[in-house]
């Protein structure tokens, strides 16, 4: 026999479950969200300006003081004078560009004259600058351009080829006439070293470009194209980054935002790019997100099991209360009820016989009256169990009115049910109860009906009743069957 369900519990799991779960997602992400803008908002507005001005305060220490060198020599009245007075003693010149370096620890210092075409060097003359050169190409470019000075990077003839930074100045005679260039070389190793060492410890790109957008200097390879117009993501950036000269920005490249840094060093007339991929400095909150995503699933499910499980527990106990007779143990007419829908809406889907039998214990007062109230109880129970045992699992059995039991049997038609209220008089009729001792003997009268696939239960039950009546009315212990 079932006990109807009363309360479906997926709903409210499932609700709980998407209550939990939206909440802790909610959360977490609102946690991650607020992290990595925190994280962005250090990189952009702290960690990239530190390290640029860090930077820049090395080459500054490297580079500008050349310049200012590079300066004083343009304008040595000395260095003017030898070469307004015909280039004469060379010694000279070489002994004063020898002085120059090696006051200024400078790597190589050189005057080029215009008018000789000799290139000086603190060891005499080194060469003959040609037009047709290329590597002398940077002395015409010099020759022709406005500004003062020029900063070039040059693989360096008179130090075997090694990357150089040469501060080109041009030099005037008294009259203002052009006559040359001098200036300082130096090696650009301790500079990029530097750069490297940066890189390496912060993960970060570090990159100097002039302001053509060329890149001119950089720490380890960078993987840039020399222009930085076609490095996919910043290019379309460059026009407006050299118009702002300075700021912060972000892009994107191969799927990574990348967070930049520009700052323009008026002295070298360079920009000094530093820039971060976002996705390394994320990669840890990145994993934290995924634990604390993986934590709430983990907790959502626990609570969902357990409340499932204190669910079922106390829900089986509370149908159990609600449904069933507590004296007899039998269904109570609530959850008979519920049951008869269900087995109605199953015999509209497939018909099959359905059967309603109506037993009343017989002089059931005379019982209470002669052993007392209690025993009348134990009677109930008795004959309770002796019906409930008797019955399928499909069958239905319960506690009708104060000595009324109603059994609904489920696939058995007229005949079939009558043999089975006869077995069931019989039996009750020879098994007293035994009670304190005593042995009670009872019988009970059975009404029989066969459910006719349109009455409401009601009216099958009605019948039945008709047929126990009959059944009491014929002499008791008896089983009668309800007409049509
Ligand atoms: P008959 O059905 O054969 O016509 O006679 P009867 O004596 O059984 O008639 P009736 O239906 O009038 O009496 C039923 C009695 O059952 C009346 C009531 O006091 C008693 N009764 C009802 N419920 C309980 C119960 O739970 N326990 C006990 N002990 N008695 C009950
Ligand atoms: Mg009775
Ligand atoms: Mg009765």
């Amino acid at each position: 026999m079932t006990t109807p369900r009363i309360f479906d519990r997926r709903g409210l799991l499932l609700l709980l479950g998407l209550l939990l779960g939206l909440g802790f997602f909610a959360t977490t992400l609102f946690g991650y969200f607020v992290s990595r803008q925190a994280i962005r908002d250090a990189i952009a507005g702290q960690d990239l300006p530190l390290t640029a001005s860090n930077i820049y305060s090395e080459i500054q220490k490297d580079l500008v003081r050349p310049v200012l060198i590079s300066s004083t020599m343009a304008h040595d009245t000395f260095l003017r004078d030898w070469v307004v007075k015909g280039e004469g003693d060379v010694g000279a010149l070489s002994r004063y560009l020898r002085e120059m370096k090696d006051r200024y620890s400078a790597f190589s210092s050189f005057f080029v004259s215009d008018k000789s075409a000799n290139y000086y060097t603190g060891e005499g003359i080194l060469k003959r600058v040609t037009p047709s050169e290329p590597r002398d190409a940077w002395y015409y470019r010099v020759r022709q351009m406005k500004p003062d000075y020029e900063i070039n990077v040059d693989p360096d003839l008179a130090n075997a080829d090694a990357l150089t930074i040469f501060i080109n100045y041009r030099v005037f005679d008294f009259s203002g006439h052009y006559i040359g260039a001098t200036g300082v070389g130096l090696t650009v190793d301790a500079v990029r070293h530097l750069i490297a060492e940066y890189q390496r410890r912060f993960q970060r790109t570090i990159y100097f470009v002039d302001s053509g957008g060329q890149v001119v200097l950089f720490g380890n390879q960078t993987g840039r194209p020399p222009d930085l117009r076609n490095s996919p993501g910043l290019g379309p950036l460059v026009d407006r980054i050299l118009q702002d000269k300075a700021g912060s920005y972000q892009y994107t490249a191969d799927g990574d935002n990348h967070i930049l840094n520009v700052n323009y060093l008026p002295e070298l007339k360079w920009y000094l790019f530093v820039e971060q991929n976002e996705e390394q400095a994320l990669v840890g909150i990145r994993r934290t997100l995924h634990i604390n995503l993986a934590i709430s699933l983990a907790v959502t499910l626990v609570v969902l099991l357990l409340t499932h499980l204190v669910l079922e527990n106390y829900q089986r106990r509370i149908e159990a209360m609600a449904s069933t007779d507590e004296l007899t143990g039998l269904l109570n007419r609530h959850a008979f009820a519920i049951l008869i829908d269900k087995l109605l809406a199953e015999y509209r889907r497939a018909p099959q016989p359905l059967a309603m039998l109506l037993a009343d214990l017989d002089n059931f007062k005379e019982i209470n009256d002669r052993h007392g109230h209690a025993a009348g109880d134990a009677v109930l129970q008795g004959v309770a169990a002796l019906l409930l045992g008797s019955l399928r699992e499909s069958d239905i059995a319960v506690r009708w009115g104060g000595e009324e039991f109603l059994l609904v049997l489920n696939g058995c038609d007229q005949p079939e049910a009558q043999r089975i209220a006869e077995t069931l008089r019989d039996k009750v009729a020879s098994t007293p109860i035994a009670y304190n001792g005593k042995q009670i003997a009872v019988t009970i009268s059975v009404g029989v009906s066969q459910y006719d696939g349109a009455e409401a239960p009601d009216q099958s039950v009605n019948r039945a009743d008709k047929a126990l009546y009959a059944a009491k009315s014929a002499g008791r212990n008896r089983v009668e069957v309800a007409a049509r």
